[in-house]
């Protein structure tokens, strides 16, 4: 059986299936079975979640923190409370069943804390919701698998796999990764990528169609996945697992050599992160720098904003693991896509539309001075941080953020800490109005990164994630492209260096272009870093204008993208 969706990052993984499925909790078919055993039954749910919760606790304190597993046992004081215990037991005693009681508290307790609208009392309001749903699969005997705790040669099946589950996942654990939901530059998409786990996400029901514990195989390439296989597929598609680590062996003579083209030209790889620990493999892939860490996922799975501490210790941590290298850290670019729980952020009916990123930040720069004040202190000490802005469209936004950038300056100087004065401000081109107002902005901003996930859904009208609508979604579409040549063009002419850390700058028949128009660093996924430096040292100077100019003579994507597959 084939199960055809939309590749969404490289290479083959065979496994058993492991669906990430939130549990059936409803609890309409449990009757009444007395005062007494509803509330034995209760205190043994009770019992059995402190437990489960300590464990999880100790866990996460050797892995993550000890305030992350502070969290988890502030859960337990809670649950523990006795003015909520007397509650349920009332509750109880009015008639309804432990899991009936249990859903009507932790339901009153979710509306008083979230009707103040104060951050503490929702971050409660959140910490109870978990209560809830854990207390509800233990007492109605069913259990959500985790994606963290999914054993080794696991294929992970979901409908959808949002940032944050993805950031618990241990690459050495996870053969491959399918999904019902996603293309190819969503946040699932980009995490897979950057773990190196191959993944088809966008395939329609597909974890309905496959049971846990069943093999079958992820070709992210293609883009399929296959189910009750025969002998001869699986050897075939081991044999391919076995050419793909081959080709992975041969990239590593680009490991430690300079980036240029094949007429001596320099440009630079950087790579594309998520978490301060990713700069490692980063530089051991080769990375030259990072052109884009992408700080929200400091944000996501935990309960509360991360404070200034918190930011500055990981900020500092990537700047001594690049050691002098140059690392561009983007502001917190949440919305669209990747939702923050604890900050209640109202529903919108367009995200990625609606209040994010650049404008959240402004909008609450309460929020967003803490992260200034963090990366301002972190530049410090090698003096080799950026700070980029994402999602600008239009020059009062850097002028706002470089205002409330010089405050936490001043601060800063009141306090007598050390900070990088002169540290970069640089922009995300991933707007069509940031692309032609690009020589307004150059005049503001000390730098420019592409970002042609964005650019390519808003310049094309494409929503990046929903694969209905996947075959319109493409950055050789003469728009896209117009506007990547301009930005760059604006960028040359005012002297400021232009990067891409969209996907699009790891793309073999893009970056002929690329090179041509003079773009200065391509950061891709660090497990792109190789085969990226590789394909510009193919391309001379001449052969790549040439190739360029050809490519935008053309008027649809498709006659681009295919006639740069066969110059290729
Ligand atoms: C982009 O939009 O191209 C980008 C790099 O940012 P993100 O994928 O995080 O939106
Ligand atoms: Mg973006």
């Amino acid at each position: 059986m084939t199960y055809q969706g939309v590749g969404a990052s490289g290479g083959i993984g065979i496994g058993r299936v492991v669906r990430i499925v939130q549990a059936d909790l409803d609890y309409s078919g449990v009757s009444f079975a007395g005062s007494e055993a509803e509330k034995e039954r209760f205190q043994r749910a009770v019992e059995a979640f402190c437990a489960k919760t300590q464990e999880m606790a100790e866990s996460m304190k050797t892995r993550v923190g000890e305030k992350e597993a502070e969290i988890l046992s502030g859960q337990i004081m809670m649950l523990s409370d006795p003015f909520l215990q007397s509650q349920v037991e009332e509750a109880i005693d009015s008639g309804l069943c432990a899991e009936a009681a249990v859903d009507q508290v932790c339901g009153n307790f979710i509306e008083m804390f979230s009707s103040t609208g104060d951050e503490l009392m929702g971050q409660r309001a959140t910490d109870v919701g978990d209560i809830r749903t854990r207390m509800l699969e233990l007492l109605l005997g069913v259990s959500t698998m985790r994606a963290a705790e999914a054993p080794a040669g696991s294929v992970l099946v979901a409908a959808d796999f949002t940032p944050s589950m993805t950031v618990g996942i241990d690459k050495e654990k996870i053969a491959g990764i399918a999904t019902e939901i996603g293309g190819k530059t969503s946040h699932s998409a980009i995490l897979a990528r950057a773990l190196g786990i191959p993944a088809v996400l966008g395939v329609p029901n597909i974890s309905k169609l496959l049971q846990d514990g069943q093999s079958v195989i992820v070709d992210g390439s293609k883009g399929i996945v296959l189910a009750e296989f025969d002998e001869h597929t699986l050897a075939e598609y081991e044999h391919l697992q076995q050419k793909e680590r081959e080709a992975k062996r041969q990239l590593d003579a680009y490991r430690d050599c300079p980036t240029q083209d094949a007429s001596g030209n320099r440009f630079a790889v950087y790579a594309n992160i998520g978490k301060p620990e990713d700069a490692q493999a980063a530089l051991e892939y080769g990375a030259e720098g990072i052109g884009l860490f992408r700080t929200e996922f400091l944000f996501m799975d935990r309960t509360s904003l991360p404070d200034e501490e918190e930011q500055y210790k990981a900020y500092i941590a990537v700047a001594e693991t690049m050691a002098g290298k140059e690392v561009i850290i983007r502001t917190l670019d949440i919305g669209g896509d990747k939702d923050l729980p604890y900050l209640h952020l109202e529903k919108e009916e367009n995200p990625f539309l609606g209040h994010r990123a650049i404008r959240y930040c402004l909008s609450n720069p309460e929020v967003f001075s803490v992260q200034l004040r963090a990366l301002l202190r972190a530049g410090a000490l090698h003096k080799n941080l950026k700070i980029m802005l994402p999602l600008i469209t239009g020059v009062e936004e850097i002028r706002a953020a470089k205002e409330l950038i010089e405050t936490c300056k001043r601060q800063l100087q009141k306090e007598g800490a050390a900070y990088d004065a002169d540290i970069p401000v640089g922009i995300m081109i991933e707007t069509p109005a940031a692309a032609r107002i690009a020589d307004l902005l150059a005049k503001e901003a000390d730098f420019f990164s592409i970002g042609t996930n964005d650019l390519t859904q808003y310049t094309l009208a494409v929503d990046r994630g929903n694969a209905k609508v996947e075959g319109l979604y493409t950055a050789f579409h003469p728009a896209v492209l117009r506007n990547i040549r301009d930005t760059i063009t604006a960028a040359k002419q005012a002297g400021i260096p232009v990067g891409m850390c969209g996907e699009a700058a790891a793309d073999k028949k893009l970056i002929p272009l690329l090179l041509a128009w003079g773009l200065d660093e391509f950061s891709v996924s660090p497990a792109a870093v190789l085969a990226t430096r590789k394909t510009i040292s193919e391309w001379s100077a001449q052969k790549s204008l040439a190739t360029a100019q050809g490519a935008m003579e053309l008027s649809t994507a498709s006659e681009i993208e295919s006639s740069l597959e066969s110059s290729t």
